[in-house]
């Protein structure tokens, strides 16, 4: 039980084998309902977003945040962040019924935790609504302080970038994306800045998005051509980049993919682990999600190093994600087993060993107030 919280507030531990801490979070006068999961910190205090989504029941919530959290612990290892796997969820619509009390009272058990959880934004959750927690604790990253990292899209999209390039040196040796077909699923925080990365290298843009305005706008722009959502995984392509929500990959979807290689953004692509190995076995090339999509991570966790944020540093770590996939590549490739089972495996062995593990604590250069 975590002590001296508000009256009205009141959490619950929930034990779940697996997970390091499970709390239940409730405020009866704001109508708070959230969980905060953190799932292994071997390597680091935990650090993910918090999702905001009026999740149907309190289970669906749970399972979420667990899936979530133990996905953090992978993406920190792999992305050598020296941070461990958590991420929290509250369950309120959040164009409806997210308000700053719930925000308040939420952040107040984050303060509790005394750091071992640092919080950022995730869907359903802005940086403006992480400002608004960082009255209350100082355990938050990306803010639009100015010595926060701020949006994370740009630099998630960076990393996207690069797993492009990883999967294109593996197919064809030369990671150039000039003249290759790149088909974009959701353009935007990051599809967006994905898409003119793209443009300025020369690549051919393929485009899909549900808000037809936006989709074409851009596509003028960017001389992309536009596809109907419900076409852009048929579409022949290089690369097939998801960029806007989870679970596109399954049994039904799989078989009428044209691409040569999958790197996106989206979180949980696959919808159950074995899809990876139909990918395999149609010989599509699947840049694992957790490590495509880390750089939005790697700059958030950026922001906490002793010597302040520095978006240029956070850009050359982002940069060697690249490596990390050739290396999964390879690991795949000599053991015939999916890229997506060559990644777990490889941060279940840098878990097991620790490698990676923090050794200085991280600096919360935005909240001198709170620590002096
Ligand atoms: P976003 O909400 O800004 O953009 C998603 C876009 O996808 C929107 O433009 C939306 O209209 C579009 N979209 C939704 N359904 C679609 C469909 N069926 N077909 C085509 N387009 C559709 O979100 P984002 O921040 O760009 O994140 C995109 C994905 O990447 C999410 O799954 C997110 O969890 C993941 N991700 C984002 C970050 C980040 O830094 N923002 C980091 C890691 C992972």
């Amino acid at each position: 039980m975590i002590q001296n919280l508000k009256e009205s507030l009141t959490t619950e531990e929930i034990d779940i084998l697996g997970y390091d801490r499970v709390i239940k979070v409730s405020d009866a006068l704001s109508g708070l309902v959230g969980i905060i999961c953190l799932h292994d910190l071997s390597l680091g205090p935990a650090l993910g977003g918090i999702r905001i989504h009026p999740y149907p029941s309190f289970e669906a919530a749970l399972n979420d945040v667990m899936r979530l959290a133990k996905g953090m612990t992978y993406k920190s290892a792999l992305a050598e962040t020296g941070y461990g796997g958590g991420k929290a969820v509250i369950i309120a619509d959040p164009k409806k019924n997210k308000t700053e009390e719930k925000l308040k009272q939420f952040a107040e058990v984050i303060n509790q935790l005394k750091g071992t959880y640092i919080a950022a934004e995730d869907v359903g959750c802005s940086i403006e609504d992480v400002d608004i927690m960082s009255r209350v604790t100082p355990y938050v990253v990306g803010l639009t302080h100015h010595k926060s990292s701020g949006d994370p899209g740009p630099f998630t999209a960076w990393g996207v970038f690069r797993a492009i390039q990883s999967v294109l040196k593996h197919l064809y040796g030369d990671e150039k994306v000039q003249g290759r077909t790149i088909a974009i699923q959701g353009v935007g925080n990051v599809g967006q800045p994905l898409m003119e990365q793209l443009f300025w290298q020369g690549a051919k843009l393929i485009i899909s998005d549900i808000n037809r305005e936006k989709v074409e706008a851009l596509a003028r722009r960017y001389g992309a051509q536009v596809c109907l959502p419900e076409e852009i995984m048929k579409v022949p392509c290089d690369v097939f980049a998801p960029c806007a929500m989870g679970g596109i990959l399954n049994t039904d979807t799989i078989p009428q993919l044209r691409c040569r290689a999958i790197a996106g953004s989206a979180n949980n692509q696959l919808l159950r682990d074995s899809d990876a190995d139909e990918l395999m076995q149609l010989g599509i090339l699947y840049a694992p999600d957790f490590i495509a999509n880390a750089g939005g991570l790697i700059n958030v966790a950026q922001e906490l190093d002793s010597l302040g944020y520095s978006s240029s540093t956070a850009r050359d770590k982002i940069h060697s994600l690249y490596d990390q996939l050739l290396l999964i590549y390879s690991i795949a490739a000599e053991n015939n087993i999916s890229t997506h089972a060559a990644a777990v495996s490889l941060g279940d062995y840098r878990l097991k060993y620790k490698i990676g593990k923090r050794t200085i604590a991280p600096c919360f250069h935005h909240a001198n107030r709170f620590l002096m």
